[in-house]
C-alpha cells in the first residue's frame, strides 16, 4: 500500500466521524472476520435509569433504595449512576459509607449505620452468604428475559431486595449489525451482564451469539480464544473493562463517547459513539486498499 492512498483512507476516515491512530491501521483490518460487541454503552446508550425496587418480605423499600443510593454514590458504573439518582430524587439526605469497596464486573460493598451492606450480581450476594428469596429471585428472572439488568441488595447476612436498571438500546445500533452482516463478518455480544438480559438485548439488535456475565479481566481472554480458533476479530467497547481486550483484538475500535482508558487502547474511535461508524470504518479499510493494490 502506498503511503499517499493510505493518507487519503484517513482523511476519509475522519469525514465520517472515525479517528484512525495510524494510516498502518487500515491495512490491519481487512482480513477482519469477526466483530466482538461490548453491551453497556457500546449496543445501548450506556445511561441507565432506575426501573424497579422490590423489597424482600417484611423489607422496607424506602431503607433499601436509601442504602443502595448512599452505596452506589462511590461507584461510577451506569447501573451506580442510575440508582444514586434515584434516590436523591426520593430523600434529601442519605447515610454516610464507611470502607467502600468496589468489586469489578460484580458489584460494591460498604458500612452504613453499622450494616456491612452489598450490591451486585446474585453471584456476588451468594459469596456474601446472602440468598435471594424464591419472591426476589421471581423479580430477577422477570426483569432480565426483558433484558433489564437487575442487581441484589442485602445487609447483616439476608437478602433485602432486588434493583431493576435499564438502559435502551442505541437507535443505530440494528443497522450496524445488519451492515456487519452485508460485509460478511460475524457479530458477537460480549458482556459482564447476566446471561437473559444479555440475550434480550442481543435479540433486539439482531445478535444470536452472546457471550455473557464475563469478569473484566477474563475480556481478553474471550478475545485471545476467538483468535486461537484463526478468528481475525475487530472489537468494540467503551468501558475501563474493555481496554485489555480493545487492545488485544486484531482491531480495537472505542466508542468516542466512552472512557479515556478504552479510546487508548484502541486503533480507532468512533467519534459519536454511532456503531455504524464500524462498519464504515472496515468498508473504508477494504475499499483504500483494493483501490491501491
Ligand atoms: P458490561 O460488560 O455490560 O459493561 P460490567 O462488567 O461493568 O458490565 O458489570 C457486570 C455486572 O456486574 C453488572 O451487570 C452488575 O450486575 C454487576 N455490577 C458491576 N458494578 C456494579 C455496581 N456498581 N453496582 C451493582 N452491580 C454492579
Ligand atoms: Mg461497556
Amino acid at each position: 500500500a502506498t503511503p499517499t492512498a493510505l493518507m487519503v483512507g484517513t482523511g476519509r476516515g475522519a469525514q465520517l466521524g472515525i479517528l484512525i491512530k495510524g494510516p498502518e491501521v487500515l491495512e490491519s483490518t481487512r482480513r477482519v472476520d469477526t466483530v466482538v460487541v461490548d453491551k453497556t454503552g457500546t449496543v445501548t446508550t450506556g445511561t441507565m435509569s432506575l426501573h424497579d425496587v422490590i423489597a424482600a418480605d417484611g423489607q422496607d423499600g424506602e431503607q433499601v433504595l436509601r442504602f443502595a443510593g448512599a452505596l452506589e454514590d462511590a461507584s461510577e458504573h451506569p447501573i451506580a449512576r442510575a440508582i444514586t439518582r434515584a434516590a436523591r430524587d426520593r430523600f434529601t439526605t442519605l447515610p454516610e459509607v464507611e470502607q467502600f469497596t468496589n468489586i469489578a464486573g460484580l458489584g460494591v460493598q460498604g458500612m452504613i449505620d453499622g450494616h456491612a451492606v452489598v450490591i451486585g450480581r446474585a453471584k456476588l450476594l451468594r459469596d456474601w452468604s446472602l440468598h435471594l428469596t424464591t419472591e426476589l429471585q421471581r423479580a430477577v428472572d422477570a426483569a432480565e428475559s426483558e433484558g433489564k439488568t437487575a442487581v441484589g441488595i442485602g445487609w447483616d447476612g439476608q437478602a433485602r431486595g432486588v434493583l431493576v436498571v435499564a438502559d435502551t438500546v442505541k437507535p443505530t445500533s440494528r443497522e450496524a449489525v445488519a451492515q456487519f452482516r452485508e460485509l460478511g463478518l460475524t457479530p458477537i455480544m460480549l458482556t459482564g451482564d447476566n446471561n437473559s438480559a444479555a440475550r434480550a438485548i442481543a435479540a433486539q439488535v439482531g445478535i444470536g451469539e452472546v457471550i455473557a456475565e464475563v469478569l473484566p479481566q477474563d475480556k481478553v481472554d474471550v478475545i485471545k480464544r476467538l483468535q486461537a480458533e484463526g478468528k481475525v476479530v475487530a472489537m468494540v467497547g467503551d468501558g475501563v473493562n474493555d481496554a485489555a481486550a480493545l487492545a488485544q483484538a486484531d482491531l480495537g475500535l472505542a466508542m468516542g463517547t466512552g472512557t479515556d482508558v478504552a479510546i487508548e487502547a484502541s486503533d480507532l474511535t468512533l467519534v459519536r459513539g454511532d456503531l455504524r461508524a464500524a462498519a464504515d470504518a472496515i468498508r473504508l479499510s477494504r475499499r483504500t486498499l483494493s483501490t491501491i493494490k
